[in-house]
């Protein structure tokens, strides 16, 4: 691989919310580019107004932004090779279809929209379901190929409605080596004489996207699957305009996690997870949700998104980014879809807020909610429940028992746990905790011990029944740190008020 100077772009269209398969290929873009000192670049494919979405293009830069990835240049940055935008660029693109037709690379084709339909229909009763303008069909068709040259200035100089359209040349075979797939190789029988340029002035994606690449000294070409069958095309412009032709690599595609399909915008809110990097609203009201929104850290997020497609060929899972960074090469890149799934991604969330600090989480809490709990509290409390915790406002629900004692007990537990002495070995060590001065984890465990050799109990029998009386549930961190936290005063009042509530549901049931 030639790595003089790397320059990659990650080229989204704005015609709806960033896919995460679309964050995954702007991720392995600047993974690419920081790898080898290079530089990545962000470029908004917005020719084809037919497919516009208003907020779609201020939705994909707040998407990277969240997720950390920041381009070196792009719209709002700027940039040697400006404007990042494509129909900000409309005035740059004639020039190049013109000299496509001068050189027997692209023609004028006038065919309209109904003829062109009559054609495919026809040929449809032959028997002939794919239709294709091509180096068979143009023959046939009202183009600068087949009408006299008069007749094609007179049409021209009408202003009737034409199409520059890739001259494909016969039976020749386009090759280039994938730096994922390797080498690709396509007859040109098999293609068709793609639409480059409309008489609106607007260039096809094709088109601005390969005058754009070279304008912009694009060096490797990183995108998706999808796009693999333009290669070819893409690879023939180069030809034609006689530049150098950059590298490609053909990400696979992100499946479904149930069956093979490719995964779409509708899987997520079908399956329970999101499919899109931020909260997306269309304009009609509909929803479709985001993994900021949800509770996940972009860096958990990103740590995901890396592994469906590629791994480092060793057992290590948690990657920062300048770790990723630093392992990051596309020969590791699979050629096989990669199966998205939610379970894994919520691991992934569940080990970051592992180890994120207690007093920054803690400070994430406070600043997305209104919690009244102390940022000193908060701190200890993150420390206790951020192991069984997946998200930062879990802690503060799963957790609330540390803040407030609990208004309502599970009675499920109480039924299956109370045995007939329980409430008498409860009060008992209500009684030694009430003699105990240092309330802290270590005293109360070995107090805890004494008692249950004194007494001849077991563990289990004693310490869940304590911990349903102080914090209303069956699970949660260990009792002597919770009971600590909270104080004296505070677990013997827990004490009284469960036991009061378990001899009133005893009484009722
Ligand atoms: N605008 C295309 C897209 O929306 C870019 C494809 C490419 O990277 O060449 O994905």
């Amino acid at each position: 691989m030639s790595l003089n100077e790397v320059r990659v772009r990650f080229a989204p269209s704005p015609t709806g919310p960033l896919h995460m398969g679309g964050v995954r290929t702007a991720l392995y873009n600047y993974l690419f580019a920081k790898k080898h000192k290079g530089t990545f670049i962000i470029r908004i494919e917005d020719t084809d107004q037919t497919r516009f979405v208003q907020g779609a293009q201020d939705y994909i830069l707040e998407s990277l932004k969240w997720c950390g990835i920041s381009p070196d240049e792009g719209p709002g940055i700027g940039g040697k090779y400006g404007p990042y935008i494509q129909s900000e660029r409309k005035s740059s693109y004639r020039i190049f279809a013109e000299k496509l037709i001068e050189n027997d690379h692209a023609y004028y084709a006038f065919d309209t929209s109904e003829e062109l339909d009559r054609m495919r229909s026809e040929a449809k009763k032959m028997g002939m379901p794919n239709w294709q303008y091509n180096g068979v069909s143009r023959m046939n068709l009202r183009n600068s190929l087949t009408l006299p040259k008069s007749e094609v200035d007179r049409l021209l100089e009408e202003g009737a409605p034409y199409v520059i359209r890739m001259k494909m040349p016969r039976n020749e075979e386009v090759r280039f080596e994938d730096n994922i797939r390797g080498w690709v190789v396509v007859n040109t029988n098999n293609l068709d004489d793609k639409v480059l340029f409309k008489s609106d002035g607007m260039p096809t994606y094709h088109l601005a996207n390969i005058v754009d690449d070279h304008a912009m000294k694009i060096s490797h070409v990183i995108r998706g699957e999808e796009w693999l069958p333009s290669a070819p095309l893409h690879v023939l412009l180069y030809d034609a305009f006689g530049w150098p032709r950059p590298e490609f690599a053909h990400l696979p595609l992100l499946l479904k996690p149930d069956g093979n399909g490719k995964l779409s915008k509708r899987d997520g809110d079908r399956l329970g997870f999101p499919v899109f990097p931020i909260d997306w609203i269309t304009a009609e009201g509909e929803l479709y949700s985001g993994y900021r929104e949800k509770g996940y850290f972009p860096d958990a997020f990103i740590n995901m998104l890396a592994f469906l497609g590629w791994n480092p060929g060793t057992a290590q899972e948690i990657f920062s980014l300048e770790e990723f960074v630093e392992a990051f090469t596309l020969d590791r890149v699979s050629k096989a879809g990669a199966k998205f799934d939610p379970e894994k991604t919520k691991w992934f969330q569940q080990q970051y807020i592992r180890n994120k600090d207690d007093a920054a989480l803690a400070k994430l809490i406070s600043n997305s909610t209104d919690s009244k709990v102390s940022e000193e509290n908060l701190q200890t409390i993150c420390a206790l429940m951020k192991e069984r915790a997946t998200f930062p406002l879990d802690i503060l629900k799963d957790g609330s028992y540390l803040f407030e004692s609990p208004k309502s007990y599970d009675e499920k537990m109480i039924s299956k746990k109370w045995k007939s002495n329980t409430t008498e070995i409860m009060e008992d060590w209500r009684g030694v905790l009430l003699d105990i001065n240092s309330f802290d984890a270590d005293t109360l465990e070995s107090s805890f011990k004494d008692f249950l050799n004194s007494n001849e109990l077991g563990f289990g029998a004693v310490l869940l029944p304590f911990r349903i009386l102080v914090t209303g549930v069956g699970s949660g961190p260990g009792m002597f740190d919770i009971s600590s936290f909270l104080g004296k005063e505070e677990v013997l009042a827990r004490i009284e008020k469960g036991l009061q509530h378990v001899a009133k549901s005893q009484h009722e049931a």
